[in-house]
């Protein structure tokens, strides 16, 4: 617990708004120049509101289904913030907007709520930053042998498959040689149908180091574990020593379909 005291939590909220004085925004900027936890949830906030600007103009959230969010967010964390927080999160739903942008808010809400020390909130995360175009590409090529060479000549040393998801109106925009938690990571990024982002990553890793998911499927002896974190869907699967991830934002089951499609067993 000690972990979430220590960071920026909602204060980040009030320093994306401009709210603080100039002491604290130099304490802030600090805090932001060592911690890439708290870079992180900037940038994810930073995405939300410009989600919210770019979409539903002019509609405001009912308030009642602010207070709903907000109680059910509560829930889910299990334990009581400090006021001051909450402060904060309210004036922040004033001036929100309605329908996937909540969802996108309630996502974000979650992250910069809880300690985030897994690797769901990691690509999650991964996702809003790459969304946003703070996470920059290595390489911008839609040759899917081109990017994996760029993850050999890198120093990525397990195999990589770069999906080919021409076939599901996917095409591949680039690559970046990723940490997850530290270690090496893949990542390779699509643009889709109504420019929905997918964001692959692979690791070396193994799914019972995932969280529980209340979602796990088998197809074709594979086992797929699938998780939600607002509007987005993630779906983690086993190739023998790598895990493999899809992240998006499209329709949920069709993002389960396509890591139906792209999985090999091992
Ligand atoms: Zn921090």
């Amino acid at each position: 617990m000690t972990d979430t005291v220590n960071h920026l939590g909602a204060t980040l909220q009030d320093f994306l708004d401009g709210r603080l004085d100039d002491t604290r925004q130099v304490e802030v900027r600090a805090h932001l120049d060592g911690c890439p936890q708290c870079r992180g949830e900037l940038e994810a906030l930073r995405w939300v509101r410009d989600v919210a600007l770019k979409q539903l103009p002019g509609e405001e959230v009912p308030p009642a289904l602010a207070d709903r969010v907000t109680a059910a967010l509560d829930a889910a964390d299990g334990r009581t913030r400090p006021a001051a927080s909450w402060t904060s999160r309210r004036r922040w739903w004033q001036w929100a907007t309605a329908g996937a942008v909540l969802a996108a808010a309630a996502l974000v809400l979650l992250l910069v709520s809880r300690p985030r020390a897994n690797l769901v909130d990691a690509v999650t995360r991964d996702f809003a930053t790459y969304s946003s175009g703070t996470l920059a590409l290595d390489l911008r090529s839609s040759d899917g042998a081109a990017v994996e060479s760029l993850y050999a000549r890198g120093g990525v040393d397990f195999r990589t498959r770069v999906f080919d998801l021409g076939m599901m109106q996917y095409r591949l925009v680039g690559g970046r040689i990723h940490r997850l938690r530290g270690r090496p990571s893949a990542l390779f990024a699509y643009r889709g149908p109504e420019g929905r982002d997918l964001v692959c990553q692979m690791y070396e890793g193994r799914l019972a180091e995932l969280p529980r998911s209340d979602d796990v499927r088998e197809h074709n002896g594979i086992t797929f574990q699938v998780y939600r974190a607002g509007r987005l869907t993630l779906v983690f699967w086993q190739e023998g020593a790598v895990v493999c991830v899809l992240a998006s934002d499209a329709e949920s089951e069709a993002v389960i379909q396509l890591a139906y499609a792209k999985a090999a067993k091992a």
